[in-house]
């Protein structure tokens, strides 16, 4: 049995088109079920649906073989940055290029941000990308108290909370009606295919089978 974790919504949805490529179809609607296997159309192949941040964990420990999941999500899960295979067990062979956008840093409209990082203030930065702003931060010599948040950040600035944000922005729409200005762009971002170590040593050939399929797809074979 080969089984995938996936989260509901835009992944799922933009992975449909990945997993019909490789002759993979998933038999029931996650929006109109309850259950969290679901069946597909090969009989050793299922998808576990389970939440975007509890996907590495799932394919690091073996309750899934692979995983789709978003790069901010891997980094924050302890993958180093820029790395393929790393402590935390996963493999990452591919760029799936679905979800897309990028994770920026954003204050509110009229904060002087550069004046702020020029004159070594310490910001406030709230965000649910703890490690990712750290990282972004230390690297520009920038001192921040980080403030973890699960969401809603962006009403973080507006109420004094925190000076900045660093959050996902895709069209920029969310920011602008909260009166946010994106300042910095940290990273591109995108979802990722992940693999447990394990379980391609012990499955090797269904597993490269599916890999080699979305490969073809996204164009990196
Ligand atoms: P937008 O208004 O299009 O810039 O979208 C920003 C909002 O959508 C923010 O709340 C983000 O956290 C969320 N968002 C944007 N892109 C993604 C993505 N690829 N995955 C998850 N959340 C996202």
């Amino acid at each position: 049995m080969i089984t995938l974790a996936l989260s509901k919504g835009r992944i799922f949805d933009e992975t449909l088109p990945l997993l019909k490529a490789a002759g993979i179809e998933v038999l029931d609607d996650p929006d109109k079920t309850r259950k969290l296997i679901l069946a597909t159309n090969q009989p050793d192949v299922r998808v576990v649906l389970v939440r975007a941040t509890d996907v590495p964990t799932y394919v690091q420990y073996g309750g899934a073989d692979l995983g789709i999941t978003g790069l901010d999500t891997l980094l924050e899960h302890g993958m180093e940055w820029g790395g393929a295979a790393s402590s935390t067990g996963l493999y990452q062979p591919l760029d799936l290029q679905i979800a897309k956008c990028r994770i920026s840093v954003a204050v509110r409209e009229g904060f002087d941000y550069a004046a702020a990082v020029r004159q070594g203030s310490r910001l406030t930065v709230a965000t649910k990308y703890v490690a990712i702003a750290r990282e972004f931060f230390a690297a520009k010599g920038v001192h921040v108290d980080l403030i973890k948040l699960y969401g809603s950040m962006e009403l973080a600035p507006l109420t004094g909370l925190a000076d900045a944000i660093v959050d996902l922005v895709s069209t920029g729409n969310t920011l602008k009606a909260n009166h946010l200005v994106e300042v910095e762009h940290i990273m591109d971002i995108s979802s990722r295919l992940v693999v447990n170590q394990a379980a391609l040593k012990l499955k090797r050939e269904p597993i490269r089978r599916i890999i080699d399929a979305f490969a073809g797809v996204v164009g990196q074979k």
